[in-house]
């Protein structure tokens, strides 16, 4: 038979080879550290036999899938060893995750009956030795009476009951050591690649997510190939736990939450409301440079808006219930707000049967502001730029910090251009995005770029010669930005193509940040238009873009990317001033104000205290640069530079250090 390789080039094998003799086919090397197969486009075992004319990629330690396999078999590991601990287990779902596995487990018919985190370690313990046993995982397909008797006679009532979901001939068992678990796969050829095991922590999760189902005791816990990794997973994990943009934005007072507010609506403190505002700042000045007009726009619309635009009533559960919906009495106090008296209830309302929505996105109004006047292809591009507040209705099970939130503003444009503008607009928004991540010291992205699926092209609005020059034109936008992009293709929204950017941060991570997409149903659905060459009404071609997304999210990503330490622009706090004893109190005044003169955010730390614990705090908040003053400083008017992770600098005149601190200011604003 006759495989195809990921490079395009083919290998011959006898009939019947499987995924470890291709693996041996190509090197002995690659033969020892694969894990599983992709077999056109699904993860596999790498012991069955591969079919005829596949496309095929080995999968290693490095690929998704080598680690789903990997994870997968570490959660039958751990079964088979709460099994061997804990006799009469049972066991709901065992999935690979993000970065392990878990698994539900039922302890109440046991003698042990719960576990706890003390329980932990020995159960690692087991899993390890278990593992050490090189037990091959054994796929077998199985009638659906023998699965069901199989565990009838174990007494297992939740493999059971996923059992009955599943169509005779579509079940199989996968086995190890001991051990047979109902599963799909993929799974390892053995247990042998799984040295390094840690169980990080145990939860509840009711049965199937339901609360009205038994409570389950969920474990977690991640494995590697060598105890190397896991060290430095688990060290990565510390890092992130420091760096936790929810602890940091408490203690260093960034931004709060009040259940009197409402949960996922984020408050900023004066230290985050400055490091929001300068973020703004900073864009607003490269969007000017870059021809964008600003504009500003109400928090709500008539839900007559949404209803052209389609976000009502189709995305009705992710967004806060309409004020005065259509058809409500309007003399129904109970869907009217305080204030409004009685008698004029009925009057104010009737123009206000249609109802309004919060805004869940600022498109809708924008098109309105490019519609107000006539366009002729002249004046195109528009780009109209705000940095709107929408509000969307999360769970509230899915709230958390300043990456999911109910309210957030996003640094918003939509550009009304010429078909033949996508290209050079595109180019641009990837050309600000990227500028935006440099300066914000992000070294690392990749932009995905969705496609639509040309294989079902009735999906999408708008004809074939349009999407594939758009296409076209944001591969090559892409190419000569020097930006790296993995193509997906189907991904596209039906109404334009897009890119999104993926963000690595200081600890490795991936986060999807800006956005730039195209839309051809907008103009549509609100018959927007503009004159051409030719004195013809034609539509516009809109796109959104966002380089950080949102503010919110972004300040987020920025918090744990930088553990708190902004660079000198950002800074909430940029200069301490640090009298070395109550003497220079009077001098260290004057330093401040004459840092402030200059623009800069400066404090004086005028507390009878030490200076090594003045140094001391002012590193805890971090503060990007501190002026130490003592007698000799002040008699010469100069002052000692201590700068965050650099220590001492030297001794220079007030005036040159004031110097230098705007210079580098205005060099990480991007104006120098
Ligand atoms: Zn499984
Ligand atoms: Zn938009």
């Amino acid at each position: 038979m006759t495989i195809t390789l990921p490079d395009g080039s083919h290998r011959s094998l006898p009939d019947g080879a499987t995924g470890l003799d291709l693996a041996r086919d190509i090197s002995e090397g690659l033969a020892r550290n694969a894990l599983a197969v992709e077999v056109d486009g699904e993860v596999r075992d790498l012991n069955r036999p591969l079919p005829d004319g596949a496309t095929v990629a080995i999968l290693t330690w490095d690929t998704d899938g080598g680690k789903l396999a990997f994870w997968h078999s570490s959660a039958h590991l751990m079964a088979e060893a709460l099994e061997a601990l804990y006799p009469g287990v049972r066991l709901g779902i065992g999935p690979p995750i993000d970065a392990g596995f878990y698994y539900d487990v039922d302890l109440s018919a046991t003698d042990k009956g719960s576990l706890t985190a003390d329980d932990l370690p020995a159960i690692e313990a087991k899993m390890k030795e278990l593992a050490r046993a090189e037990s091959r995982f054994e796929r077998r397909e199985v009638p659906k009476a023998e699965a069901v008797a199989y565990f009838t006679d174990k007494g297992d009532p939740y493999k059971l009951e996923l059992l009955e979901g599943l169509a005779d001939g579509e079940i199989t068992f996968y086995s190890q050591g001991g051990f047979t678990d109902l599963c799909r796969g993929p799974h390892l050829p053995s247990t042998k690649p799984i040295r390094a095991v840690k169980l990080t922590s145990i939860a509840g999760a009711y049965w199937r997510g339901d609360e009205t189902r038994p409570q389950l005791t969920r474990l977690y816990g991640v494995s590697f190939p060598k105890q190397a990794q896991l060290d430095e997973h688990l060290e990565r994990l510390e890092l992130a736990r420091a760096r936790d943009h929810r602890k940091l934005g408490r203690d260093m007072g960034l931004f709060m939450f009040s259940d009197k507010v409402g949960p996922g609506l984020p408050m900023w403190l004066p230290r985050g409301a400055v490091l929001r505002e300068t973020l703004v700042d900073f864009l607003k000045a490269e969007q000017v440079r870059r021809g964008y007009q600003p504009v500003v726009t109400p928090h709500i619309g008539r839900l007559d808006l949404y209803r052209t635009s389609g976000h009502y009533p189709y995305y009705r559960d992710s967004q806060f219930p309409a004020m005065f919906e259509d058809g409500d009495d309007p003399v129904d106090g109970a869907t009217l707000p305080h204030g409004i008296a009685p008698e004029s209830r009925t009057h104010e309302r009737q123009s206000d049967r249609d109802g309004y929505l919060l805004k869940p996105m600022n498109c809708p109004h924008h098109t309105q502001i490019y519609a107000h006047r006539p366009h002729s292809y002249r004046d195109l591009p528009v780009r109209l730029a705000e940095f709107g507040t929408v509000y969307r209705y999360e769970q509230s099970g899915e709230l958390g910090g300043l990456t999911r939130v109910r309210g957030f503003t996003q640094d918003d444009a939509h550009i009304f251009c010429r078909p033949d503008q996508v290209k050079a607009e595109f180019k641009d928004a990837i050309d600000l995005t990227l500028t935006v991540l440099r300066a914000l010291d992000f070294r690392d992205f990749t932009a995905q770029v969705s496609l639509r699926d040309p294989e079902n092209t009735s999906k999408y609005i708008g004809d074939d010669a349009t999407w594939d020059a758009a296409e076209q034109a944001i591969r090559e936008a892409a190419a000569e930005c020097g930006l790296q992009t993995v193509e997906k293709t189907g991904e596209a929204a039906f109404y334009g193509a897009k890119l999104d950017f993926m963000v690595k941060d200081a600890l490795g991570r991936s986060w999807q940040l800006g956005t730039v997409q195209l839309d051809y149903n907008l103009p549509e659905r609100f018959d927007l238009t503009y004159v051409d060459e030719h004195d013809q009404r034609v539509r516009p071609v809109m796109i959104h873009r966002a380089p950080f997304g949102s503010l919110e999210r972004f300040v987020g990503v920025m918090i744990e990317h930088t553990g708190g330490h902004f660079p000198l622009w950002l800074a909430p706090d940029q200069v301490r001033v640090l009298p070395i004893t109550d003497a220079q109190n009077d001098y260290a005044a004057e330093v401040v104000a004459a840092l402030r003169a200059a623009g800069l955010r400066a404090e004086a730390d005028t507390r009878s205290e030490k200076v090594n614990r003045k140094i001391r705090d002012a590193e805890l908040d971090k503060v990007p640069a501190m002026l130490v003053v003592g007698r000799r400083e002040a008699e010469a008017g100069s002052v000692a530079v201590r700068r965050h992770g650099q220590g001492d600098t030297g001794v220079v005149p007030l005036a040159e250090a004031v110097e230098a601190l705007t210079g580098e200011v205005a060099r990480g604003m991007g104006r120098a």
